[in-house]
Parts: structure tokens; sequence; C-alpha cells
């Protein structure tokens, strides 16, 4: 039995009254240049840029039509990453995991097999959210990585489950349990949204949505960043993906799991 390791991101909501007060208004908005919601943090300004050479490569990838991504050696990891790295979070990402990248392996033609828990014994729980959650995974799946996504439902033949919790004990709205093998190739995912705040208070459908787009992101190997534009800020404020969560994971798909030198 191959060694899996497992990782857990806790992941939270920011309330709605919090919200309403910094620039949800702009959410839709593809670049937000005056949203109240932006934070302190750069976006992508004082990561490393130049290694043009390679400039090629890592647009053939952003663009990647269907399919595997371009080979990349091993040592030319490190130069793909600086050279795609403006208007993304790499760097965050590559710090936040003593520079190790995880992601899965080419699932364009043999689709992730993702079971959505179809009902819950939980107050509140309301039929939509099921049909928000699809929707969290096909957004992901338009952003041209050569991972997609099939609904099942038998759960037992599932890559992927989601299912639904009243609240959590924690102060969090969601969380998301993956394992990787010794490659860093992710091998499997669990997904849990609370339907309620630990206060009590009710998520509705948009803000199970963006929740879900959260998770999402873990799952396809991404973590949390500070500037609160994107959807895998800690406390989620957008409802979208930004253009450099969309960035980010095109440019994590365009290199090789595990260890960046
Ligand atoms: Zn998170």
């Amino acid at each position: 039995m191959p060694r899996r390791t497992i990782h857990l991101a806790l992941c939270t909501l920011a309330f709605a009254a919090a919200a309403a007060t910094s620039g949800f208004a702009a959410r839709r908005a593809p670049v937000p240049a005056h949203s109240g919601a932006r934070a302190d943090q750069s976006d992508g300004g004082d990561v490393a840029r130049g290694a043009g050479d390679l400039t090629t490569a890592v647009t053939t990838a952003a663009h990647g039509v269907a399919g595997a991504p371009p080979e990349v050696g091993a040592g030319e990891v490190r130069r793909v990453l600086d050279a795609g790295s403006s208007g993304t979070y790499m760097d965050e990402l590559l710090r936040g995991r003593d520079s190790s990248l995880a992601r899965w392996p080419d699932r364009y033609s043999r689709p992730l097999a993702v079971w959505v828990q179809p009902a819950a014994p939980v107050d509140g729980w309301r039929p939509e959210f099921v049909l928000r959650a699809r929707e969290a995974f096909e957004e992901w799946q338009r952003v041209s990585v050569p991972v997609r996504f099939t609904f099942v439902d038998d759960s037992a033949r599932a890559d992927v489950h989601l299912s639904w919790v009243d609240r959590f004990d924690e102060p969090i709205s969601g969380k998301t349990l993956w394992a990787r093998d010794e490659r860093w190739w992710i091998v499997s995912a669990d997904i849990v949204l609370a339907l309620h705040h630990r206060d009590g208070t009710p998520l509705d459908e948009s803000a199970m949505r963006a929740m879900a787009l959260h998770e999402v992101g873990h799952l396809m190997g991404l973590d949390h960043t500070r500037d609160a534009r994107n959807i895998m800020a800690p406390r989620v404020r957008v409802r979208e993906l930004s253009a450099a969560d969309r960035a980010t994971v095109r440019l994590l798909y365009s290199v090789p799991p595990g260890r960046v030198r």
C-alpha cells in the first residue's frame, strides 16, 4: 500500500453583514480596481518576473486546450513558475507548503467522479444546494486545466465526496480533507460544507456556492491567499473565481507536482 499523506484545509465564510460593507457589490466585476475588499497584499506585484524565454510554454498551458499539460523537466519547474507567476498567488502557495506543489494527475479523458450528498437530514437543508455545489465544480472545470468532473450517484465509485453538516464546532464554514501520494499527486478529496455559521445563521444559496468554489479550489491543489478579492481567501468574501484564482490553478497544472527546487 503506497504511503499517503493527509492534508486538511479549514475555511470560513465572511459574515454577510461584514461583506455588505466591504465591496460585495463589486463581486462580479472582473477587475474590482476600487473594491473596498482589497487587502493589503498585492496581487503578485512583488513576485519574480523574467525568464521570458519560457513564457511560451506557460502561455500554452494557460490556454491549454484539451489534454495533458506540456512536458516540463524537473529542472525547469522553477523557471516556468517564475515566468508565469505574475498575476497569481503561486508564491504564497509555495511558501505555505514548504515549496511543494500538489495536484491531480491528468484527469481530462478520465474525469474525476464526484458524489454530492443528494439530501441531508439537517434542518435548513435545501435541494438547491446540490445544484450550487455542482456549479462550483463546473466553474473550475472551465478554467482549462486537464481535470474534468463527472457526477455519480454511487458514493463508493467516487474519487471526491461532498457532504453537508448542520454546523462545525469550530468557527469555520467548510473543510476539505485531501490525500496525496509520495510524489505529491492528489489521490482523493472530501469536502464538508456547513449549512449554518457556528452561531446558527444559515448560509443562503449564493454563500453555499461560494464556499463550494473555495473548497473545490483546495481540492484542485490550491491553498489560501491573503488577497480577499480571490475565492481562495481564508475568509471567503467574493462569490466568483478571480483572474488570479484562474491563473494560479493554470500555472499549478503547467508543472509536475512535488518539491520545487
Ligand atoms: Zn480554505
